[in-house]
């Protein structure tokens, strides 16, 4: 007998047909001897639609009410698919995050979890019943209720099987595993059998949904190995585990693009030692991502422009802590929003030399624009136009040999 971890996401549960569906995979599941315990995300859509009631109340919804709102939908999908399982006979119970309790730390919309409860759930295990829990939130030591950051019901499901000490976490998603690149917009795209965490962590890092990083990372830390598959289909799905068992025949694994980041100049600054500190301090006091960072030589001895690259929420923000901070001195800041960022990602790039030019060349070829360049180790992220997005994805799926 072996303990579960099955996590379903939204789209997997957005119906009460698809919920009565996803009963049948637990119900078989539970036929094999297994104990199950389900995480489950709220239903397609839900929590979209919750965040956008709030906005209608105020743009600057209370934080705490905030979790309040949105735990709710996770509440639903546990009670449906709990209702589904009794339907066909299979014994089940769902819990909210406080009767557990799972705990949190961390500020409202943004919490981490640090601990479980697991004595009633083992309890109901043993007595053969199929545990369902919240996925996306928790309690905080306060006793206030807390929620982990969009998409985070696959930390919870990760979180669940450390804390449970299970023998496997299977997510179950709306695609058939991960794939070289999002394959509902670049058809093209390969899935992957088997994927580092590291790699897996840069590729969710840089825009790739399918999983979430913070959950990447508590399985990279603690050696969770992940089954990513589909709700839908019964193919194999992604091996999410230690970068030992993987043989790397290609450079590039992975292709991922986002475009929630946005690209600030700012004109004519002082040209002398200490300026980008007075520049990126208060950035980074007022918890500011800074990304990518460029500045120009300056042609004049006096003056410079440095570009760097934020996230596109934080955009005002930063506008305003500069124009506010009296120690900088420039011309001008202007900023563009429509741009994204392409990135490739690769454990196989650290032995395979002339993995850059290919990547610029490419892009190039295409007329497509870099406005922003950063590196680590295994990926390799540029700022382009957003209009090049989709053009500049399928060249370089097609050159690192992905399609
Ligand atoms: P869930 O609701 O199950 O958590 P998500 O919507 O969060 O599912 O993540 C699945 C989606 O991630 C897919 O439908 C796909 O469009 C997108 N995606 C982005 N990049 C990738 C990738 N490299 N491989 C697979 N899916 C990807
Ligand atoms: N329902 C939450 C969200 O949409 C959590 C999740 O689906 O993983 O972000
Ligand atoms: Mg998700």
């Amino acid at each position: 007998m072996v303990k579960k971890v099955l996590k379903f996401g939204g789209t997997s549960v957005g119906t009460s047909e698809r919920i009565q569906h996803v009963a049948k995979i637990i119900k078989k599941e539970r036929s094999l001897g297994n104990k199950i315990i389900v995480v489950v995300s709220a239903m397609a859509g839900k929590t979209n639609e919750l965040i956008k009631l709030s906005k209608e109340i105020s743009e600057e919804f209370n934080k705490r009410e905030m979790d309040v709102l949105l735990s709710s939908g996770e509440q639903v999908t546990s009670a449906l698919l709990s209702g589904a399982l009794t339907e066909i006979d299979v014994k089940a119970k769902s819990w909210l995050n406080w009767q557990i309790p799972i705990l949190t730390e961390g500020e409202h919309t943004n919490s981490r979890i640090i601990n479980i409860n697991v004595e009633k759930i083992n309890e109901y295990l043993d007595e053969n019943g199929v545990a369902i829990l919240p996925g996306f939130q928790g309690i905080s030591q306060k006793g206030e209720i807390t929620t982990i950051g969009r998409g985070g019901s696959d930390a919870s499901a990760v979180a669940i099987a450390k804390i449970f000490n299970t023998d496997s976490c299977e997510i179950y998603t709306d695609v058939d595993g991960v794939f070289s690149t999002d394959p509902n917009k670049i058809p093209v795209a390969k899935k992957i059998e088997k994927i580092s965490y590291d790699e897996m962590l840069e590729l969710s890092s840089l825009g790739a949904k399918v999983m979430q990083s913070s959950a990447i990372q508590t399985a990279l830390m603690y050696d969770i190995p992940l089954e990513v598959k589909s709700t839908f289909t019964e193919r194999k799905g992604t091996k999410i585990f230690s970068q030992e068992n993987i043989d790397y025949s290609k450079s590039v694994t992975g292709v991922a693009y986002s475009k929630d980041d946005a690209k600030i100049t700012i004109i004519g600054v002082e040209d002398k030692p200490g300026v980008a500190a007075n520049i990126f301090e208060p950035l980074s006091k007022a918890q500011i991502n800074v990304d990518m960072v460029i500045q120009n030589i300056s042609s004049d001895q006096k003056t410079t422009d440095i570009t760097f690259t934020v996230k596109r929420d934080d955009v005002s923000r930063t506008k305003q802590i500069l124009k506010d901070d009296s120690e900088i001195s420039y011309k001008e800041i202007i900023h563009n929003n429509k741009v994204a960022k392409v990135s490739i990602v690769g454990a196989g790039m650290v032995s395979t030399p002339g993995v850059t030019y290919r990547m610029f060349r490419a892009l190039s070829d295409e007329k497509i624009n870099i406005l922003a360049i950063s590196t680590s180790e295994i990926k390799l992220s540029v700022i382009i136009e957003e209009d090049d997005t989709l053009k500049a994805i399928k060249k370089l799926h097609t050159i690192f040999d992905l399609d």
